[in-house]
Parts: structure tokens; sequence; C-alpha cells
């Protein structure tokens, strides 16, 4: 086979076959196709598409390349796939909530993309905190505690962490198939009895436009489902940051608020729905109902931080229930009116400026910057009231971050509405 050709067939609009798409996942492996061919075999595959079973084969092959994790236990295995967004901590309270449950929780998850925080980059704000569990050590924490959260082995899809290097910088990230082989090859690699998607598209959105996040979730739980892994998926908002707090150690103490039973509604709510999913998929409960109850309780009574704080300890992290943060400034409304739209893009950015995420690969993360969201869509504003509150390690990265965000938040004249969590 040439990787000509089957690029030329892509190009024009054709069906692959499970052989060709074999044989260019072979030579991502392997070396033997060149990144110049990789990169433009994906941007035909962003351009014109791929149908469900060209995308459940790529799946499989990317998965195939590498190996599966084997099973600590008989209890179901359950996890959650968030398609990413600004201020979302839901993995560090849904795993060690699941593991109250009779459930495994094994969490392989990534660092922060673009302007989306990473899951691992939050849990770091614990020193010491090891995010490089061998199959071994993952093995152990749930056999002892039933959650765990690090990053993916070297033996999960390694097809993926090629391509996805390449993907990031040939423009070729958002395309449905290639997201779709990517979480998934993932996700299956964990040997899930059930997997949940979060799928969430607005300002601080992969997804921008509704029609496409639907479009991603269809086809996710299509290609779960062809796979033989329960799937379900989830659409919810990301016109705004999820809760109040955007940065890695102020999220981690806004997850901690959440897991000993207070916190903002919107981060409780979604964490809730999506464990009541899971755990009516793998038949611990048998309605969603009766699962958010049995969960709620396991949130206010402290069994759920109880498991947090154990999973952290184990990983080697320092524990504490308030991590210090850097020092405080405030941005201010310039006008009254009503809190129209909070740009995601910018917002991201203004952390990304205070240290909080990375401008280049390797980039080092400063944990105690951040930002406080004071308002939400639909609020009423008057001049000079706070809106923000940011955690700014030197004026420089304050002054840079004001700049973002003083186009970021709109204000108008007339009466705005809240915005749904759930689509
Ligand atoms: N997250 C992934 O793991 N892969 C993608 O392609 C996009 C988001």
């Amino acid at each position: 086979m040439l990787p000509t050709s089957i690029i030329a067939k892509k190009r024009d609009s054709k069906v692959l076959s499970s052989e060709e798409i074999q044989f260019i996942v072979q030579g991502i492996v392997d070396g033997s196709i060149p990144d110049y061919q990789i990169a433009s075999w994906a941007m035909a595959v962003l351009c014109r598409g791929m149908n469900a079973q060209e995308t459940a084969a790529l799946t499989d092959c990317m998965l195939s390349s590498g190996s599966r994790l084997a099973r600590a236990s008989d209890r179901p295995r359950v996890d959650k796939h968030s398609t990413g967004g600004l201020g979302d901590k839901v993995s560090l309270i849904l795993a060690p909530l699941l593991a109250c449950f009779d459930v495994d929780v094994p969490m392989l998850s990534g660092r922060g993309l673009g302007i989306t925080g990473g899951t691992l980059d939050k849990l770091e704000s614990y020193p010491g905190y090891r995010c490089d569990l061998s199959e071994q050590g993952i093995q152990k924490q749930l056999t002892e505690i039933g959650c765990v959260i690090t990053g993916t082995t070297d033996a999960v899809a390694p097809a993926d962490k090629k391509l996805y290097l390449l993907r990031d910088v040939t423009a070729t990230v958002p395309s449905i198939a290639l997201i779709t082989g990517s979480i998934m090859s993932k996700k299956l690699a964990a040997s899930l009895d059930a997997l949940v998607l979060d799928v969430k598209h607005g300002s601080g959105a992969f997804m921008q436009d509704k029609g496409d996040a639907q479009m991603l979730a269809a086809s996710l739980v299509d290609t779960g489902q062809r796979m033989g892994m329960p799937t379900k998926a989830v659409l919810s908002d990301m016109n705004q940051p999820l809760g109040r707090m955007v940065g890695n150690a102020c999220e981690a103490n806004e997850a901690v608020q959440v897991l000993k039973g207070t916190g903002p509604e919107d981060v409780r709510r979604l964490t809730l729905t999506l464990c009541a999913e899971l755990l009516c998929s793998v038949a611990v409960h048998e309605n969603l109902t009766s699962a958010e109850e049995a969960l709620t309780r396991q949130l206010d009574c402290g069994a759920a931080f109880e498991k947090y704080c154990k999973m952290v300890k184990a990983q080697g992290g320092q524990f504490s229930e308030e991590l210090p943060l850097a020092a405080l400034s405030v941005f201010a409304a310039r006008e009254d009116g009503w809190i129209e739209s909070i740009d995601g893009q910018s917002v991201g950015e203004a952390v990304i400026e205070l240290g909080g995420g990375r401008k280049k690969l390797g980039d080092r993360i400063d944990h105690c910057v951040g930002l406080e969201m004071l308002v939400r869509i639909g609020d009423q504003v008057t001049r000079g009231q706070p809106l923000i509150r940011m955690f700014a390690r030197t004026p420089t990265a304050s002054e840079a971050a004001r700049t973002k965000l003083e186009s970021a938040i709109q204000i108008s004249e007339h009466s705005v509405s809240p915005l749904p969590l759930f689509f």
C-alpha cells in the first residue's frame, strides 16, 4: 500500500477500508510513514470526515497499537471524559465520589491543552503528587482505595500520543473522527464497563457550536457501543466557566468544598448527573433519582472527601484543605447593566498570562495563580462592582491578564436570562 494513494482517496471523499486505516496507524507507530504524510492524511480526514465504520476502525487500530490495563478486581470499572473547558474540576470530585460505591475508577487524565485546564496540572497543586503511576501502581491503588487519577502509561494507545502531537501543530485537532479515535482508544484501553462523556459547547469549549457538539457526542457514543463499551453522553454548557474558580490550586480548593458538601451548585449538579449515569450503567443503582440521592449522601457525610484525601496522599501529594493562592487584585465593572456574555477564550488566555497555563510545550505552571469569577451570565451589576478576583504573582502578569479580561465580559443595558447547564 502507498500512503499517497490513501491520502488521495480520503482527499477525494472516498471511504477508507480497515486495512488502509491499519496501514496508516501502523506507519504512525513504527515511524515508516513520515510526519508530513501523516499530517496530510489527518488534514484530509478533517476536511472530508469519516463514516461511523471508519471511525470505529480507526479507534480499534489506535487501541491495538498498545495494550489494555488488566482488571484489578471484579468490581465494575467506570470513568468519565470531558471534552474540556474552563473551571472544569469535576474529575477531582467524581473519581473519589464513585469510589465510595462498589466500583473502580481508573482515571487516566491529561494536562492542560490550549485554554483548557488539565486535571493532572490541578492535582499537582499538592506538592509531591505523582502522575506517573505504573500499571502495577494503578492496580494497587484501585484495590486499596478504588480510584486513581494519573497520566496515561506509555503502553496505552501509543499511536494517539504521536498523532496528537502532530495534530496539535497542524491545525487538525477539531476533527470529529480524529477526536473520537483519540479519546475512545484511551478509554477502551482502561478496560471500562461504562463510560460517560461530558461534551461541552460554548465560548470556552473545543466545540463552540451546539450542532458540532451534538455530532461529536453521537460519534463518541456510537463508537463506544460498536466497540462493546456502554457509553453515554451529556451535553453541558461552557459559555462561562464551571463554578467560580479557574486555575490550578484554586480549582483544587473549590473541588474540596464540593467534596465537603458545599461549593458552587453547577459543579455539584454536573458531578452528580455524570456519576448517576455511571452508577445506573453498571446497575449499582436502578434509576437516576435513587443514584443521585445515594451520591448526595456520600458527598454530604464527608465519605467522598475522605476518599479524595486518601487518593492524594497515596499518590505522594501533601494534602491541604486550602492550598495557598497568590496575591489578590480585583477587576471591576465599567458600567451598569446585566452580564450578557463571558468570552471563554479571553478568560482562558488571562489565566495563561498569569502563569496558570502553558504558552508553549514544557512551560512550567504556577499553581497558585488564577481567577475567581464573581458573576454569571444574567447577573445584574453596577459600575465599580468587582466582577473577577485575580490571584497574580507579579504586577506585570496581573496587567497582562487585565488586558485580556478588558473585552471578555460584555454588559448589556437590557436584562439577560441566565443560561441552563444542560442542553
Ligand atoms: N482530548 C483527547 O484526548 N484527544 C483529542 O483529540 C481531543 C481531546
